[in-house]
């Protein structure tokens, strides 16, 4: 169990930025998510995996990043970075709980710092229900990607993400929708993809096409270890872990290692392979979903654009609003605390060899099933923080999504060969 992190008064000293040289041609490059509100949010989905930090981290009430803090950190992110773009991606909590004022402050704070001929890009992920026409004027003018939370239709939507006060919410992600497209404001669907909206994948997938107008998604699997409000990845009893198959490596029974509201690994996997047959039938080339982008990326040996089918990650991390740094943003517990921009420099905490570590070990940490698993290319074991499971031989640090995970590979090699010929074809057309 941690405790929570030291609070003090945060001293500036504004270090300078160590850059090792690198050969010809490579660049220094990572992201970062931003916590400008730390977990603050008006809504209190039951899933949320970051409400809880409020606690764990010790954060004030109304945490805000204070205005040196957010200059410090622009400053030293777009130092600590050599190549022609600097993604900066909000989130919270709820990061529109600051106010239009706030990022009319990051934007002017970026155009300060920006080196000559470097492209800076922002996005921000909310919940959509503060947005308001201000908003979306601001957005548009400034090229803002929106991350717009909606989990599918109203029932679904509003079995979980709730107001603090219990109301429902789907009618003003709708309405968040509505004016981000009245607005032309380009945004992405992000679903959380649970334990109750997994068994009805084409009725979540056709109101958030057909329905919301969605023309990206991103689904996130829902998997919240049952201790994750206190214990880090990595850090629970690998002996405690369960045999994948057995009842406790399920939602819902009550030896499970994980919440009621996790999505059931073999769900997922029918969930994927669902919306993959609707999707690849009626809107292959019209709707940009993430995920199976990306298999078809890595199918074609391309690298994978998304940290958890990747060989290695550790390039995200996450600053919370005290400038504290940690190796992701599913990590944000004081084990993988990196330091603070306050006193170490960006530069010297993204590519250090403890976080090149931490980003390595997703591949060094494989249990045998994963290496030899026909899908390790396209899976390289999902996202560590979801290693849950022994396998059915005993070992311990298997995906809990593995079932799942395994399904849905295996389901789209019927439709591979197509959609690789086709994508080759074109990739040689353009090239020409
Ligand atoms: S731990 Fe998971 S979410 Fe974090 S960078 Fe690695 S793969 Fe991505
Ligand atoms: S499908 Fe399962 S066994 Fe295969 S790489 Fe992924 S997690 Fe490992």
């Amino acid at each position: 169990m941690n405790s929570p992190l030291p609070q003090k008064t945060i001293e500036l000293r504004k270090p300078r930025a160590k850059l090792a040289p690198l050969p010809p041609g490579a660049c220094h490059r990572f992201h970062a998510i931003v916590k400008p509100v730390g977990a603050q949010c008006n809504l209190d989905c039951a899933y949320c995996y970051y409400l809880h930090k409020e606690e764990m981290l010790g954060q004030a009430r109304q945490p805000r990043m204070a205005d040196e803090m957010l200059e410090e950190h622009i400053r030293q992110y777009i130092e600590a970075q050599t190549g022609d773009e600097v993604v900066f991606s909000w989130q919270g909590g709820e990061p529109t709980i600051l106010g239009v004022d706030f990022f009319r402050k990051v934007v002017a704070l970026q155009e300060r710092h920006r080196k000559p001929g470097q492209r800076i890009e922002n996005d921000l992920q909310t919940n959509g229900t503060l947005l308001d026409a201000e908003w979306a004027t601001f957005l548009k003018q400034h090229d803002f990607l929106v991350g717009l939370s909606c989990d599918g239709p109203q029932d679904l939507h509003d079995r979980y993400r709730l107001t603090k006060g219990g109301a429902t919410t789907h009618a003003k992600v709708v309405a968040a929708a509505r004016l981000l497209q009245q607005h032309d404001v380009p945004f992405s669907v992000l679903c959380v993809v649970n334990r109750d909206n997994a068994q009805q994948p084409l009725e979540v997938y056709r109101f958030l096409t057909r329905e919301l107008g969605a023309r990206r998604l991103q689904f996130i699997s829902c998997v919240e270890p049952k201790s994750f409000a206190s214990v880090a990845p990595q850090h629970q009893s690998p002996a405690a872990q369960p045999l994948v198959g057995s009842r406790a490596a399920r939602p819902g029974t009550p030896d499970s290692v994980v919440t009621d509201w996790s999505v059931a690994p073999e769900d997922w996997g029918h969930f994927l392979s669902a919306v993959w047959d609707d999707w690849y039938a009626n809107d292959y080339g019209k709707v940009h979903i993430d995920l199976f982008e990306n298999v078809v990326a890595q199918s074609l040996g391309m690298p994978a654009q998304r940290c958890i089918t990747a060989e290695f990650c550790g390039k995200s991390l996450a600053i919370e609003h005290s400038g504290e740094v940690f190796s992701c943003d599913h990590y944000v517990y004081p084990e993988y605390r990196l330091g603070n921009i306050a006193d170490t420099h960006w530069s010297e905490m993204a590519y250090t060899e403890r976080q090149q570590g931490f980003g390595f070990a997703k591949r060094d940490t494989l249990p045998r099933d994963c290496r030899e698993c026909p899908h390790l290319k396209l899976c390289w074991g999902e996202c560590p923080k979801n290693r849950l499971v022994r396998t059915s031989s005993g070992e311990p640090g298997l995906n809990y999504l593995c079932p799942g995970l395994k399904h849905f590979y295996s389901h789209i090699q019927r439709d591979m060969p197509r959609i690789l010929q086709q994508v080759s074809r074109y990739l040689e057309r353009i090239q020409r």
